[in-house]
């Protein structure tokens, strides 16, 4: 994914419990706004703008240059831990227990997966339903190594690829697929993600249910991403718990039905759900996204930002917040 759609939507990493959403550590955006200037946005210059490039997507214009920390971490102890399918229930059960005790050092998520046989595909990951616990730690790796046990312990693993990694590595937690491809999401933030969730979760995404989505992901957030960062921000929702996010691939055989059946799966968790969204999981197309992935304050500031740097309705289109 790109690297500025990723921090516009505030970038929700690997390790977003330990260190933050990333684009909490953004030190300058370089900006060309609607009436074509071309803007240096910092905590100092042009402030609002830079409140509203973290989170706002496209709506204050078109991002060229970025500039961002770069955090001290040279190694992580992580990598996912998979399961055969036919022990989604042992997993998603487990994980709702066990993730309830985690330190903000430890970073989770698991997925239900039916990964297509492509060429990149591990062979026992392939055309078939298997399970994936993800997780990124930094401190004491042997501390880290200690909390997983009891998730390893859950059911025999297809595959193991936890160990001390280099930070170059950090792709191996979510293995996403590199080269781009047509896919639709959807999305919903958690208050909560207890057993009663993972059998809601199970009965419309797990074994039988006859799911087309290629990920069933839900990724537990908290830790340093609730804290407010030093510069404020426009990405919202920072308190909730968990973000549910599916992921569809658009092949013409089913490009009408994986909308259809991710809105059920988010359905399904509708108890749990804070009603919020993310901006980087949110449907891009979705008419009430704006609504659900802001508050109204900043909606309303958004919206009243865009008309001053964007008079003319230049970039009125995609993934913007306008009145
Ligand atoms: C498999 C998969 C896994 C993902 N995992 C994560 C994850 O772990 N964490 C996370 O936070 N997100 C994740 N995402 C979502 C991803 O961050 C967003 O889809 C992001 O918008 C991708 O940006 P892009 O530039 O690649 O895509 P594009 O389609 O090019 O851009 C998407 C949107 O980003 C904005 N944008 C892009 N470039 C610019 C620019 N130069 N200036 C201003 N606005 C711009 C625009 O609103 C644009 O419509 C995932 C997506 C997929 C498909």
């Amino acid at each position: 994914m790109g690297v500025v759609g990723f921090l516009t939507g505030g970038g929700i990493g690997p390790l977003v419990r330990t260190v933050g959403a990333s684009s909490d550590h953004v030190r300058a955006f370089e900006l060309v706004n609607g009436t074509g200037d071309v803007l240096r946005v910092t905590p100092d210059e042009h402030a609002e703008l830079f409140w509203g490039l973290r989170g706002g997507k496209a709506t204050l214009g078109i991002v060229t240059a970025v500039e961002f920390d770069l955090l001290p971490i040279p190694e992580f102890y992580g990598g996912a831990v998979y399961f055969d399918g036919a022990d989604a229930a042992a997993v998603l059960r487990g994980w709702a227990h066990w993730c309830g005790g985690l330190p903000e050092t430890v970073n989770t998520s698991v997925a239900l997966q039916q990964l297509p046989p492509l060429p990149g595909v591990p062979e026992p990951l392939a055309g078939r339903l298997t399970v994936a616990v993800r997780y990124a730690a930094l401190g004491d790796f042997a501390e880290a190594e200690r909390i997983l046990a009891p998730m390893r312990a859950v059911a025999p693993a297809l595959m193991d690829t936890v160990g001390v990694l280099p930070y170059a590595a950090i792709g191996a937690v979510h293995a996403d697929p590199v080269d781009p491809m047509p896919v639709y999401e959807d999305h919903t933030l958690l208050q909560s993600f207890d057993p009663a969730a993972a059998e809601a979760l199970l009965a419309v995404a797990g074994p039988g249910s006859e799911s087309v989505q290629v990920i069933v992901e839900v990724r537990q957030l908290g830790g340093a991403l609730a804290r407010e960062p030093r510069h404020r921000s426009a990405l919202c929702h920072r308190d909730a718990a968990f973000a549910l996010t599916t992921i569809g691939a658009l092949m013409p055989e089913i490009v009408e039905v994986v909308p259809v059946h991710a809105a059920a799966v988010i359905g399904a968790l509708g108890r749990w759900s804070t009603g919020g969204q993310l901006p980087n999981f949110a449907p891009a197309m979705d008419p009430g996204r704006a609504a659900r992935v802001y508050t109204e304050d900043a909606r309303h500031w958004l919206a009243a930002l865009a008309e001053r740097y964007d008079p003319t309705g230049v970039f009125r289109t995609g993934q913007v917040v306008r009145t």
